[in-house]
């Protein structure tokens, strides 16, 4: 029979492990996902076990699209590197203006002509780019899986309010739109994506994102009410629903609304 205390040397001892500590700092708008009294400082967090560079980021609240270049210790790393204890990581944001490829980019290229998948919420901010002449994708019937698979096959940049949805593993190209005003949030996008340059109004059609194409008055006649057919002469059409545009007195509302945009962009 072992004795009590037999028994309790016999239990072998709990080992507990040291916690890990790391240190982050997150330049630029990606202090925008962060409590404000943490922006712009230096953030100790430490660990029982070593996380992955994406996996640590992400639990400070920055989805890993937003992000283009990391450094631990001074070193570009990758998004699955593990942390050691000590490791200081230091992460800058997507930069239109700044080309980080020879320093490890983590971000995809960027695109020629950016295209778009706005999730739900962001229906007046689609019609707006679309106005722009922006290809954006935008159904109220899109699930957070159908988002993600759009984004990825057909190289769009998924644009959301819900940064949980950014955080998806698979997801290479997204944005946290900021904003909640949509004229702001279509500002906010030509700034991010820098497509102030791109800008070609009235060349999609911003309800179903067809391409307009002009046409001729005689083709269309019978669809024009007959006192704007009496003084107008330019029509186009979505080559996809068939809708009809033209220049008309709702237009300068249209118009002043792009203008504010541009100059939203521009300030
Ligand atoms: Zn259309």
């Amino acid at each position: 029979m072992p004795t009590r205390g037999s028994s309790h040397r016999d239990t072998p001892e709990r080992h507990v492990p040291s916690p890990l500590s790391v240190s982050f700092r997150f330049y630029a708008q990606l202090n925008d996902f962060l409590p404000i009294e943490a922006r712009g400082t230096l953030i100790e967090r430490a660990y029982l076990v070593a996380p992955s560079v994406k996996d640590a980021i992400e639990a400070l609240g920055i989805p890993h699209v937003e992000v283009a270049l990391v450094l631990v210790g001074g070193r570009p790393a990758t998004f699955e590197q593990r942390l050691a204890s000590g490791d200081r990581v230091v992460v800058y944001p997507v930069f239109t203006s700044l080309e980080l490829g020879a320093l490890g980019c983590l971000s995809p290229p960027a695109l020629c002509a950016p295209r778009f998948v706005a999730d739900v919420h962001l229906r007046k901010l689609s019609r707006l780019l679309r106005l722009l002449g922006f290809d954006v994708l935008h159904a109220p019937t899109y699930s957070n899986q159908e988002l993600v698979a759009i984004s990825i096959h057909e190289e769009r940049i998924l644009l959301t309010r819900d940064r949980m949805r950014l955080k998806c593993g698979r997801l290479t190209r997204g944005y946290w739109v900021r904003s909640v005003i949509p004229r702001v949030q279509a500002a906010e996008i030509l700034r991010r994506f820098d497509l102030t340059g791109r800008v070609s109004p009235y060349t999609r059609c911003p309800r179903c994102n067809g391409v307009l194409r002009r046409v001729d008055k005689r083709d269309v006649i019978a669809r024009i009410p007959p006192k704007t057919a009496a003084w107008l002469d330019d029509y186009v059409e979505c080559v996809s629903c068939r809708r009809l545009y033209w220049q008309g007195t709702h237009t300068r509302r249209i118009h002043a609304t792009l203008e504010e945009i541009l100059r939203l962009a521009g300030g």
